[in-house]
């Protein structure tokens, strides 16, 4: 209880200081025939970054920022494993990009990207072509299967607002037919979620679930014995969240065992079949729920761009996160492979190195236009961030690391200040506060798709 009302207390603290934060510059955008356009792809952490560093320094540039996305909102893709586990209504992680606009003064279009064509300074979209002076890449990352067809055909995975929302659905209808189910095998199937990829969202997810489904769904479904529930994490690995050191590893690791959750390591999946998951030993474990999140990679869209890729799709750009040979275009977060000055391996696809590669990019087409030089990334490792379910979490913040409650108290506080928008602020803060008291969203919402007639659907 003294940790409730502590958590309570601090989380409040939090939220009072997010409302300070929350008071905005106004803007207004401005464009003419003859202004310099900057066409910018995707609302992401890297987009919305570069949009509105664009919009914010083009003080004396006759600048046109349009930003371009399939979704007319951006995701806090942070905490939306939460949205599939009831922590969190989905609403409260998407900000709708609009706002965005009106307060840093830049156009927004909700268009479906098709092909970018360097020749013609054209992005081809549902909507017609929009061409540029400069381009901005920032259309992220899709899931990785790693070529295995049958995981991509029956898994879920954890990428749009669409899955969170899915994802929640499909577990509480799991306890809702599980519960009038006589066979004994069914059931098992049905209370069984496989969660295969052991990285962050992975190790979070599994948390989350199995504390919904201890804290919560076997109080809401009686007719379930707890023993019926397992929450199996398969990863192929000798080991969880490969980013952490040793100590911060061993601390998650217990956690989720003594949770509940069973962590299966050197179990590669050589198969996902309708009803379960097949490990490469011959092995089977049935289940209903297979989520897949064992990687990503970039948008195929930067397929089509010249110059070198890696192995997952990312472009290879120069200092300052330009393609060497079109200094016009951009490419940024997820899109991007950038190794730092000295460096073996390119930076990790997340939201920071995202944002850092939006600000630069942003930077480096002002200073083209004022004839001024460029400024290669200016990207400083934050550290890691783990949320292991109910009161726990471990984190290493420029060194320093949590575990535990405190480490749980730090997520929270770090996100909270993170996600985009008062409102949201303060609606995920009450979402937590009830969570505090196990109290999480267990309705399945029907979704129904837009009936405004169009070949792009927003993820
Ligand atoms: C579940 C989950 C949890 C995560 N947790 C963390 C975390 O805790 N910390 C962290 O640092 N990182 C986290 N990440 C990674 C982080 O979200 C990404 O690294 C980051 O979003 C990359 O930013 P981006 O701008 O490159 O792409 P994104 O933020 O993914 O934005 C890409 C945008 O492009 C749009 N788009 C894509 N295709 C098209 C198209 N054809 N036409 C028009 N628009 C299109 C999308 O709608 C999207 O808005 C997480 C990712 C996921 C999926």
């Amino acid at each position: 209880m003294k940790k409730a009302l502590l958590g309570i207390g601090l989380l409040g603290s939090v939220g009072a200081l997010v409302a300070l934060q929350a008071t905005r510059r106004g803007g207004g955008y401005y464009s003419s025939n003859n202004s310099t356009r900057v066409v910018v792809l995707g609302a992401g952490f890297g987009g919305l970054a570069a949009a509105r560093t664009l919009a914010r320094n083009r003080d004396g540039l006759d600048l046109d920022v349009l930003l371009v996305d399939r979704a007319n909102f951006h995701l806090f893709t942070p905490i939306l494993y939460q949205v599939a586990t009831g922590g969190v209504e989905p609403d409260n992680v998407t900000h709708p990009v609009r706002y965005a606009t009106q307060a840093d003064g830049f156009r927004f279009q909700e268009s479906n990207v098709q092909k970018i064509s360097v020749e013609d300074k054209c992005v081809y979209t549902d909507d017609g072509p929009i061409y540029y002076d400069y381009l901005v890449v920032a259309l992220g990352a899709t899931n990785n299967f790693f070529g295995l067809a049958s995981a991509e055909e029956n898994s879920f995975t954890l990428k749009t607002i669409s899955d969170g929302i899915e994802l929640r659905n499909h577990i509480i209808d799991a306890f809702e037919r599980a519960e009038v189910e006589q066979d004994p095998e069914v059931r098992r199937r049905l209370l069984t979620f496989v969660i295969v990829g052991a990285g962050p969202t992975g190790v979070e997810l599994a948390a989350s679930l199995r504390d919904l489904a201890s804290h919560v769904l076997l109080k809401e479904y009686p007719g379930i014995d707890p023993g019926e529930v397992r929450v199996v994490l398969v990863e192929a690995l000798d080991r969880i969240l490969l980013a952490l050191d040793d100590q911060l590893r061993q601390n998650a690791m217990k956690t989720l065992q003594s949770k509940g959750v069973e962590v299966l390591l050197n179990t590669p999946v050589a198969d996902v079949e309708k009803g379960g998951v097949r490990i490469k030993d011959g092995s089977f474990i049935p289940s209903e729920t297979v989520v897949w999140t064992a990687g990503v990679k970039a948008n195929p869209l930067v397929a089509d761009l010249p110059g070198e890729k890696g192995r997952d799709g990312r472009v290879r750009v120069n200092d300052f996160m330009q393609l060497p040979d079109h200094p016009e275009i951009y490419v940024i977060g997820d899109c991007a492979m950038y190794f730092m000055p000295g460096e073996q391996r390119p930076l990790p696809p997340n939201a920071p190195v995202a944002i850092a590669g939006g600000k630069t990019a942003a930077i480096n087409i002002i200073h083209t236009l004022k004839n001024e030089p460029l400024e290669p990334l200016k990207y400083k490792y934050q550290g890691e961030l783990v949320s292991l379910g109910k009161n726990n979490a471990v984190a290493n913040i420029m060194g320093i690391k949590f575990s535990g409650f405190i480490g749980w108290l730090v997520w929270r506080a770090v996100y909270l200040y993170k996600l985009e928008g008062f409102k949201n602020k303060a609606s995920v803060l009450v979402d937590w506060l009830f969570g505090v008291f196990d109290r999480r969203e267990t309705s399945k919402l029907p979704v129904t798709p837009s009936k405004v007639p169009s070949e792009s659907v927003a993820e």
